[in-house]
C-alpha cells in the first residue's frame, strides 16, 4: 500500500468487546492499528463494543485501558480520553442504530423475524447445521413469510422481534483486504445475520458498520476470525453508505499455539506454563487468576516488540525495535498472510535484550517492589542501581533480579559448603586469614585493588588464584553464581565482606 493511496486523514479503531482479559492476539491487533495510524499521522480510536449484554464482564473495560497504558499505546479518542465522536461505548449509542435497521427494512434489504427461541431450537434439531439463510428463511416466521397485515399486527401487539439482513441469493461479494488481497465470498455461504435484537440493541454487525461510518474510520485491522463476517459488513456498507467510504480492511493472521495447529488459547498457556494475557486477569465470577506478561516480569517494550514480530519483520534481520522505530518502519505489505507460531522462549529473549538495552532507572522501581515483596530491604538507592547494573546481563525476567541480587542486601540463606570442603586445607585457610588482614589495611575499597591484593596474597602463599576464587565466591554469594567476585566485594563493602569470609571460615573449621 502506498502513501498516495491515502488521501484522507487516517483514522483506525480498535473495537474490543469487554468480555474478559486481553489475549496477546488482541494486543497485537491494537498495536498494528496504532502503528499504522501513527505512521500516517492519523488517529487511533478505541471503541468499546458492548452491545451484547450477556457477554459483558465487569472490569474488562478498565483492564483494556490499563493494558494500553502499560504498552504505551495511548488512544487519541476513546470513552476514557473523549473525542469529537463521543460516546465511544456502543451501549451509550443505542438510539443511533435503529434508524439504519428501519431504513434497510423500508428498502427491502432487511426483514423482521418473529421466531421464538423455542422455534429456532426446534428447527436446529430438525435441520442439520441449520442456518437462517436463503435456504431456510422461507420456512420461518418472518415478514417475508407472513402477510403485511400479520406482520403489522405482530409489531403493534408488541411481539418480540429481531431484524435480519436479507442477503441476496448466490451473489459474489468481493473486497480488497490489505493483507490478503482480493477476497470473494458467495452470499450462499453466509447466514442472514441479526442486525437489531429484541431488546432494541444492535448486534455487532450493524453497530460496527454504523460506527465505522459515523466515526469516519478509514482502516480497520482486526483478527482473522472476523473474515467470515466481512461479506455482511461489505453488503451493509453498500446498502447504507455506498462503498466509497468503507474502511480498508486488514484481517490479521492468527497467533498459533507453539505445538500443533490452531489458535493460541489461554488454555494452551495454562497447559504449557506461559502467559497469554497482557496483565493478570481475575475472573470476577470464578475468581480464577490468569497470569499476565506484566506480572511474569516482562517489560512493555519487550512485549510490544515481541508482538510486532509475530507476523511482521522489516526484511533486514533486525529484531529489536522500540515503539518509535516500529512506527517508522512498520509496513502492512510485510505482514505475513499465514499464522505466526508463538514461541515463549523467543518472548523471553526479547525481554532479556530489552533489560540489557534499557537504562536501569527504567525498571529500578519495579525491581525494588519485587525485592520488598520478598521482605528484602533495598532502601539504599545508589546501591540498588549498582547491583542492577552489575547483574542485568544475567536476568531474563524482572523477577530474576531478586534471585541474582538478593545476596547484596542480605546474607545468603544457605552456603554451598559442600563445594568448598573437599579441597579445603590449612593453606587455604591461612590465605583467607591473611586476606582478611590485607583487606583490613587496604586504603581503597575498589574491585581492581581488591583483585590485585587477592592475587598478590595468593602468590605469597604459593596458591593459584583460580583455586581460591570459588571458595571466595561461595563465601560472599552462598553459591556458584553471580557477577565478578571483586565487584561483588566492592559493593558489599569492607565490613560485610569481612563478616561473610569470617562466617564461612568458622563453618569450615
Ligand atoms: N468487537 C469485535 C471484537 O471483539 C471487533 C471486531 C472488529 O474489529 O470489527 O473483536
Amino acid at each position: 500500500m502506498t502513501d498516495t493511496a491515502i488521501n484522507k486523514k487516517v483514522r483506525v479503531r480498535f473495537a474490543p468487546s469487554p468480555t474478559g482479559g486481553l489475549h496477546l492476539g488482541g494486543v497485537r491487533t491494537v498495536l498494528f492499528n496504532y502503528l499504522f495510524a501513527k505512521q500516517h499521522g492519523g488517529d487511533f480510536i478505541v471503541r468499546i463494543e458492548d452491545t451484547d449484554q450477556t457477554r459483558f464482564v465487569e472490569g474488562a473495560e478498565d483492564y483494556i485501558f490499563e493494558t494500553l497504558a502499560w504498552c504505551g499505546l495511548v488512544p487519541d479518542e476513546s470513552p476514557l480520553h473523549g473525542g469529537p465522536f463521543a460516546p465511544y461505548r456502543q451501549s451509550e449509542r443505542k438510539p443511533m442504530y435503529k434508524e439504519y435497521a428501519d431504513r434497510l427494512i423500508a428498502e427491502g434489504k432487511a426483514y423482521y423475524a418473529f421466531d421464538t427461541a423455542e422455534e429456532l431450537d426446534a428447527k436446529r434439531k430438525e435441520i442439520n447445521n441449520f442456518q437462517y439463510s436463503h435456504a431456510t428463511r422461507g420456512l420461518m416466521k418472518n415478514s417475508l413469510t407472513l402477510t403485511i397485515d400479520e406482520t403489522e399486527h405482530l409489531l403493534t401487539s408488541g411481539a418480540p422481534y429481531v431484524i435480519r439482513i436479507l442477503l441476496p441469493e448466490n451473489q459474489e461479494v468481493t473486497f480488497n483486504d490489505l493483507i490478503r488481497g482480493e477476497i470473494t465470498f458467495n452470499t450462499n455461504q453466509v447466514d442472514d445475520k441479526v442486525l437489531l435484537k429484541a431488546d432494541g440493541m444492535p448486534t455487532y454487525h450493524l453497530a460496527v458498520v454504523v460506527d465505522d461510518y459515523k466515526m469516519q474510520i478509514t482502516h480497520a485491522f482486526r483478527g482473522e476470525e472476523w473474515l467470515p463476517s466481512a461479506p455482511v459488513h461489505v453488503l451493509l456498507w453498500q446498502y447504507l453508505f455506498g462503498l466509497e467510504n468503507m474502511p480498508q480492511w486488514a484481517h490479521l493472521p492468527l497467533i498459533l499455539k507453539p505445538d500443533g495447529n490452531g489458535k493460541l488459547s489461554k488454555r494452551d498457556g495454562d497447559r504449557l506454563g506461559f502467559p497469554t494475557f497482557a496483565l493478570d486477569w481475575v475472573d470476577p465470577k470464578t475468581k480464577e487468576v490468569t497470569i499476565g506478561f506484566r506480572e511474569r516480569g516482562f517489560m512493555p517494550e519487550a512485549f510490544v516488540n515481541m508482538l510486532a514480530a509475530l507476523g511482521w519483520n522489516d526484511g533486514t534481520g533486525q529484531e529489536v525495535f522500540s515503539l518509535e522505530e516500529l512506527v517508522a518502519k512498520f509496513s502492512i505489505d510485510r505482514v505475513h498472510k499465514g499464522g505466526a507460531k508463538f514461541d515463549y522462549e523467543k518472548a523471553k529473549w526479547y525481554n532479556q535484550e530489552w533489560l540489557k538495552h534499557l537504562p536501569v532507572s527504567r525498571y529500578k522501581g519495579l525491581v525494588k517492589a519485587l525485592f520488598e515483596q520478598k521482605g528484602i530491604d533495598v532502601t539504599d538507592d545508589k546501591k540498588l542501581e549498582r547491583v542492577l547494573e552489575l547483574v542485568k546481563e544475567r536476568c531474563v525476567l524482572l523477577n530474576d533480579f531478586v534471585e541474582q541480587g538478593s545476596f547484596f542486601f542480605k546474607q545468603p540463606e544457605t552456603i554451598d559448603i559442600a563445594s568448598i570442603q573437599p579441597k579445603w586445607d590449612e593453606k587455604k585457610n591461612l590465605f583467607f586469614v591473611e586476606l582478611l588482614r590485607a583487606y583490613e589495611l587496604s586504603t581503597l575499597w575498589e574491585a581492581s585493588d581488591l583483585e590485585v591484593e587477592f592475587k598478590e596474597s595468593a602468590a605469597a602463599h604459593q596458591l593459584k588464584p583460580g583455586e581460591l576464587m570459588l571458595p571466595f565466591r561461595i563465601m560472599l554469594v552462598g553459591g556458584k553464581f553471580g557477577p565478578g567476585v571483586f565487584e561483588i566485594a566492592e559493593i558489599l563493602g569492607r565490613d560485610e565482606t569481612h563478616s561473610r569470609i569470617k562466617k564461612v571460615l568458622g563453618m569450615l573449621e
